[in-house]
């Protein structure tokens, strides 16, 4: 995986290896020619990519192969310019061509590899500066629904009564304990009453 954002910048050619850099625009080539291809092409495993120019440019594989990939290959390195001195020495970089680094960055290829969802809208409302960790963290998760309300223990197989701890007369799911539940409601009425904040219900 780590693969695709690790590229070579080809320079004098001493340093990145035919086979195994990331060097040309065809990407890794032994991914492509994979163990057939230093036979195939006459190029050994160890060379750099300096060991397949000459003075006059690249050293390219027969012409008369129907191969496609060496068609290929041939054609793409006739569009490369050949490695050289005066270009100084080969450097690698880390990230995709609009993102590169000279550095391995933990928090890009972290970024990169994870599944992301969009934003939530109510994100501000949980994390926010001055906020209390723990209280954060719980509110997060019970808008989320991870609550571990004993229905949803119940469904991972745990021997407890899925009924509410409260009223014991529904099941104890988030929406219940928190809003539904007869005991909650007189909770939030109290809450409300000393806010000086008309009541309301969060029952549809
Ligand atoms: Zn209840």
């Amino acid at each position: 995986m780590a693969k695709a954002l690790m590229s070579c910048n080809l320079g004098d050619g001493q340093k990145a290896s035919f086979w195994f850099d990331n060097w040309s625009p065809l990407g890794v080539l032994w991914d492509i020619f994979g163990n057939t291809g230093p036979c195939r092409l006459g190029i050994p495993l160890q060379s750099t990519v300096a060991d397949v120019c000459g003075d006059f440019g690249w050293i390219l594989p027969s012409a008369r192969s129907r191969n496609v990939n060496v068609i290929d290959l041939r054609n793409q390195l006739l569009a490369t310019t050949p490695p050289s001195p005066s270009r100084g020495p080969d450097c690698y970089s880390w990230g995709l061509a609009n993102q590169k680094k000279s550095h391995i960055s933990t928090k890009y290829t972290w970024n990169f590899f994870r599944p992301a969802q969009d934003r939530k809208y109510w994100y501000p409302a949980v994390w926010f500066k001055n906020s209390v960790p723990k209280q954060a963290f719980t509110f997060w998760i019970a808008t989320l629904d991870r609550l571990p309300v004993r229905s949803r223990l119940a469904s991972w197989g745990l021997n407890t009564s899925p009924l509410c701890c409260l009223c014991n007369m529904h099941d104890e799911s988030r929406d219940h304990l928190l809003l539904h539940c007869t005991i909650s409601e007189q909770v939030w009425f109290l809450v409300l009453h000393r806010l000086g904040l008309p009541p309301c219900s969060f029952v549809d």
